[in-house]
């Protein structure tokens, strides 16, 4: 089984995606900030949009809804605890369900924090996880609806999945979050490295994302709030996990 990606911009600096089935041509889009690049991708493509997997309600995430839906009749699937605060919804899920695009699979796993019902869709045999807004790359949502220690037990859900799961997020924040993370860590050598690649990438005018799982455990110092030289880095030694992610995030909210 293997599926294929295409990943672009829209609106300023968020991320739209594409999710194809070769085996049935089922395609989904994962969020729809925005209708017209999400048209430009699938004329790029050839792909047929089947399928809108929305991770939370945010309008930076639905506003292209209605557009698509309109013209291609495809099916929205999105988180039931939000799905009254997102448009044409066809299909709700919840923690565990499974939502087949095409012959694909993505597992729904609940990452409440940035809204109080984000969701993130999981295709574990293709090894792709889509965040939305809760983790970024080097980064982590705002926690907006949720409190911290929603937003730190939700990361640790996504921190389990497999180091080779690549990650696609809604945003393009990582060099501010990579110069945010080296206040946290500046001897972290993964971090400095990770800063090398991206800084070229933007210098290329290529996209720092997907990024994976097991590298983000060993830069991204949201996912590292129970490491003991990061929680002594923000003055927090022997205090708990869900603290330290607190005080990491409140900095970062006044970087
Ligand atoms: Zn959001």
């Amino acid at each position: 089984m293997s599926a294929n990606t295409h990943l672009f911009s829209c609106l300023k600096d968020n991320f739209g995606v594409l999710v194809h089935d070769p085996a049935t041509g089922a395609t989904a889009a994962i969020d729809a900030p925005e209708a017209a690049p999400i048209e430009a991708a699938l004329a790029a493509t050839g792909w047929r949009l089947t399928d809108i997997l929305v991770t939370h309600h945010h309008g930076d995430h639905t506003a292209g809804i209605p557009e698509l839906k309109r013209r291609h009749r495809c099916r929205v699937t999105a988180p039931r605890a939000e799905a009254a605060r997102i448009p044409e919804v066809d299909v709700t899920v919840r923690e565990g369900d499974t939502v087949a695009v095409g012959s694909l699979a993505a597992r729904v796993i609940e990452t409440p924090g940035h809204t109080a019902g984000h969701i993130t869709y999981w295709f574990d045999q293709e090894k792709l996880a889509f965040v939305g807004d809760t983790l970024f790359s080097i980064g982590c949502g705002r926690v907006i609806e949720g409190t911290p220690e929603m937003m730190w037990t939700s990361l640790l859900k996504l921190r389990k999945l497999p180091d080779d799961t690549q990650i696609y997020c809604g945003h393009e924040y990582t060099d501010a979050n990579i110069r945010f993370a080296r206040t946290i860590e500046p001897n972290n050598s993964a971090l400095a490295a990770r800063a090398d690649v991206v800084t070229k990438q933007l210098a290329n005018g290529e996209p720092t994302i997907p990024t994976s799982i097991g590298e983000e455990k060993q830069a991204n110092p949201f996912l590292r709030a129970d490491v003991a030289a990061v929680a002594a880095a923000v003055g927090l030694a022997g205090q708990p996990a869900a603290d330290v992610f607190a005080e990491i995030r409140k900095r970062k909210n006044n970087f």
